[in-house]
């Protein structure tokens, strides 16, 4: 019998591997039908693979699942796995750039559900990778607090991540007024979105246009829950990065104007000494 690879379940084990905190339960899809075999299964048994950052390699890269057992051994246990018992599962995934590379994780698999209890290098390490670049344009006490955020997010804990996330937005709208030449008057009792569409020139302008979206930064932390404070993080991280990456470019520009000022200065200076030499 062939076993059929469902690639939604395929989606649903990648998601358990990147993107699922630590201790969160993930059910199966479906009762189980012959020539189907459940997350589990997969995850345990199967060849699979997702992409992801490979923090030693510092590129996105294509992680494989390390299985020591031959096809056919993998293809009795799949089918074994049909009746699971409790057991915890370690899945080594390996980098497909470079084989020392590699991933851990572990789960508890049970008849009707499976939970990641454990992974190295963590979501928080993984997730923070992509941020390294802006240390150059945030505060390091700030940057300390986006990588928390990261960590605690990944343990599922939302409000807590949120409080920081906020507090970083809060100090780059801060940054960028203090920044203006001439500052904008009652700025500091405006509303966020106010703010952001005063701050117009000096913002990127997705998070302009999409500025009703952060009205939710405005709510006090009493009126904000677990739910809402997970389903916003995204955004509200997305606009930190995407505040912080035209700040890099900026930065950078403005580092090779200079380069460029002080080679035609010097370039200029030695054909000034050649003339009068
Ligand atoms: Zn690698």
């Amino acid at each position: 019998m062939v076993v059929k690879l469902d690639s939604e379940k395929i989606e649903r084990v990648r998601e358990l591997f990147l993107k699922t905190p630590l201790y969160t339960p993930m059910t199966y899809s479906s009762v189980l039908s012959p020539g189907s075999v459940s997350e589990a299964a997969i995850l345990q048994y199967r060849e699979f693979d997702f992409d992801c950052y490979c923090i030693y390699c510092k590129k996105e890269t294509t992680f494989r699942a390390a299985r020591s057992t031959s096809t056919y051994d993998a293809m009795t246990a799949a089918r074994k796995a049909f009746v699971l018992p409790d057991l915890t599962t370690a899945v080594t995934m390996d980098c497909q750039r470079r084989d020392h590379h590699q991933y851990d994780y572990v789960f508890r698999v049970h008849p009707d559900k499976i939970f990641k209890i454990g992974q190295y290098p963590s979501m928080e390490d993984i997730a923070a990778s992509d941020i390294q670049p802006y240390r150059k344009v945030i505060e390091p006490q700030y940057f300390s607090e986006l990588h928390r955020a990261g960590g605690l997010m990944s343990h599922g804990i939302g409000i807590g991540a949120f409080v920081y996330l906020r507090r970083i937005f809060e100090r780059l709208i801060f940054n960028h007024h203090a920044a203006l030449a001439v500052p904008i008057p009652g700025f500091e009792t405006m509303g966020v979105d106010e703010k952001i569409e005063a701050l117009k020139p000096v913002l990127p302008a997705a998070l302009v246009t999409k500025r009703s979206a952060y009205a939710i930064l405005s709510k006090g932390i009493h009126e904000l829950d677990e739910e809402t404070c997970k389903r916003y993080f995204p955004v509200v991280r997305s606009a930190i990065i995407a505040i912080l990456e035209e700040d890099l470019q900026d930065r950078n520009k403005a580092l090779a104007a200079k380069k460029l000022e002080d080679d035609l200065a010097a370039a200029l200076g030695e054909i000034k000494s050649n003339g009068s030499g």
